[in-house]
């Protein structure tokens, strides 16, 4: 039985992984970083958080890295941990430097000093595209990013190249572009929309405020692209990959898909508000998947339509059940 580190494993991407290495017969250890109140929720709704051993430890803290790595002997360490909201990075950039920068660090030399086989899989991330240097963004475009988010996930993703040239780790950057699901967290669009929309179709809510509507994201489902990680530890040498649907879409596209699928018209709900825009934007991000899809068999089975209407009718059976 092989063993799994996921760090982040309260997150989003975490409980899916979670769920995917238990289905092919992983031991799923996860770090816990004690940060929120309710850290289970997410792994709860898969009915998985039994099933998972919980060690202590936080991406800050190399010794709580070490302790475990050590304790625990993984096979695979998945590195999703980190502050992800781009929105905070501009509150918080010092902490976020820290964490989703220097946290990437952290792990690989806790690896490295522990057993150097251990094969590592980095969360990176299509804000490193940022201003874009190319309509379509594959593996080979150069990065421009746009936030100290980004800033600190390129740190990130070139430590973990550099990782694997200078010391012949196995380790793996996936470049993943915006995934969503009904375990995304509220800061986010996607979810900040399917959330307005049922409540909003019950009559808990009357309106719904955003920024700009005008950005495109290449959104995906992320119960498909926690696949793509698993499958990048699985090749015979470590790469880098773009995972991506290959689609760009608007902030307005998405409203439209939500509110029609209640039956409703988001013009008239829709409040721009610029609080919610950012110091810098990152206009439109569009993946080209190529890669992925010739070498790890792999690409998106979710539509952004599919996507969008299971996380509102996700949102209405727990408003409905509250
Ligand atoms: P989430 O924000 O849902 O999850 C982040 C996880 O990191 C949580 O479990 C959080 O714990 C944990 N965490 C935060 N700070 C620390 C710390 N100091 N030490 C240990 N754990 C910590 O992110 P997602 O699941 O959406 O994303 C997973 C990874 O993929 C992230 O690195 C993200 O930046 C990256 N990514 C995500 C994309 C997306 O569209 N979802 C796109 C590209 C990359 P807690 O619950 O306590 O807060
Ligand atoms: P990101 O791509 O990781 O920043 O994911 P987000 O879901 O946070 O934002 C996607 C896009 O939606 C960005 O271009 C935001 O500027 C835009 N956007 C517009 N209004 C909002 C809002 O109210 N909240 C968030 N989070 N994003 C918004």
């Amino acid at each position: 039985m092989k063993t799994a580190l996921i760090t982040g494993i309260t997150g989003q991407d975490g409980a899916y992984l979670a769920k995917l290495l238990l289905e092919k017969g992983y031991h799923v250890v996860g770090l816990l970083a004690h940060r929120s109140t309710d850290p289970f929720w997410r792994l709860s709704y898969l009915n998985i958080h039994t099933e998972i051993e919980f060690n202590d430890g936080d991406l800050t803290d190399l010794s709580s890295l070490i302790r475990v790595v050590k304790k625990i002997k993984p096979d695979e360490v998945y590195n999703l941990a980190a502050q992800s909201f781009v929105g905070a990075s501009w509150q918080q950039p010092i902490l976020t430097s820290q964490v989703t920068g220097m946290g990437v660090l952290h792990i690989l030399e806790a690896i490295r000093a522990t057993n150097p086989q251990i094969k590592f899989y980095q969360a990176s991330s299509s804000e490193m595209f940022g201003l874009v240097q190319q309509s379509v963004q594959s593996e080979e475009t150069p990065f421009y990013p746009r936030s100290p988010y980004g800033v600190a996930k390129l740190f990130g993703h070139w430590m973990t190249k550099n990782y694997r040239e200078s010391y012949s780790m196995f380790t793996c950057s996936g470049i993943l572009f915006n995934h969503e699901s009904p375990l995304r967290g509220l800061e986010f669009v996607t979810r900040k929309v399917t959330h307005a929309v049922a409540r909003i179709a019950v009559g808990e809510q009357k309106e719904l405020r955003l920024g700009n509507i005008d950005a495109k994201r290449d959104w995906g489902y992320a119960g498909d692209y926690v696949e793509a990680m698993w499958l990048m530890l699985q090749q015979p040498n470590p790469d880098d990959y773009v995972i991506a649907t290959g689609r760009t879409s608007t902030v307005r596209d998405m409203c439209q898909i939500a509110f029609s699928h209640v039956g409703l018209n988001y013009e008239d709900y829709l409040v721009i508000d610029p609080q919610f825009y950012r110091p810098a934007e990152v206009d439109i991000l569009l993946g080209n998947p190529d890669k992925a899809r010739k070498q790890l068999k792999w690409e998106a089975k979710t539509s952004f339509e599919e996507l969008i209407q299971l996380m509102v009718e996700a949102d209405l059976k727990r408003i409905r059940e509250e």
